[in-house]
């Protein structure tokens, strides 16, 4: 996808996290990894549902800009910790969906498994310690868990998902959120029925199916 088109999608995603509630304000970032030495960025400031193409920066891999007349987003450290420990991630979504975000003030992990598709798509999500948001202090607590899960929620904060591209990245964001509703749900209702084991293991299998060579996020937990 060239570079122009990549920033349309940017702001197009931007706009769909506003007008779901997953930001308020100016909160949330979006990048986008171009090569080992370029990635793109939602700005700094900017509501994601006001975006234009014109506003993403392009960043290198220390986060100084190298094209655009906006300042990178805050969060940008924390995206480039994950691109630098996970080679197969093209896209990182960061956000403060309500109900996950419920669960990150909680420090409740989202490792139920209720839905199909949430097992499918992300497995296991594990809460990350607390750190002040946008500095490397939060970059790093992310490492102990970056390998083994796509979708993160941070503790009394919100929300990350990682993808191949930024369309993946996103769909996980709207996963993990939908699933945390659910959850939320149920649990009001004093009742929650998981899926059965061997269901689960039917999932695994058809994600192995549809992805080879990959490793199942949050493996390890629906392995235990
Ligand atoms: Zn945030």
């Amino acid at each position: 996808m060239k570079e122009r088109e990549l920033k349309e999608l940017i702001c197009d995603i931007g706009k769909r996290m506003y007008t779901n509630g997953f930001v308020a304000a100016n909160d949330g970032n979006i990048t986008v990894r171009l090569s080992e030495k370029e990635y793109l960025t939602t700005p700094s400031g900017i509501s994601k549902g006001y975006l234009r193409p014109e506003m993403i920066v392009k960043v290198d891999g220390k986060g100084e800009t190298l094209e655009g007349g906006y300042e990178p987003s805050s969060e940008v450290k924390v995206h480039l910790k994950i691109y630098e420990q996970r080679g197969d991630v093209g896209a990182v979504v960061h956000a403060h969906p309500p109900y996950a975000t419920t669960f990150a003030v909680a420090h409740i992990p989202l490792d139920s498994y209720l839905l199909p598709e949430a097992v499918y798509a992300l497995g296991a999500v594990p809460v990350i310690p607390y750190a002040q948001p946008s500095t490397q202090e939060l970059a790093d607590e992310l490492v102990p868990y970056l390998q083994d899960y796509d979708a993160f929620i941070l503790e009394n904060h919100g929300t990350v998902t990682v993808g191949t591209d930024v369309i993946k990245a996103y769909y996980k964001t709207e996963t993990l959120e939908y699933n945390a509703k659910i959850t939320y749900m149920t649990r009001l209702l004093g009742r929650q029925n998981e899926l059965p084991r061997d269901e689960i293991d039917k999932l695994l299998a058809a994600f192995q199916k549809n992805n080879p060579g990959a490793t199942h996020p949050g493996y390890i937990k629906l392995n235990d």
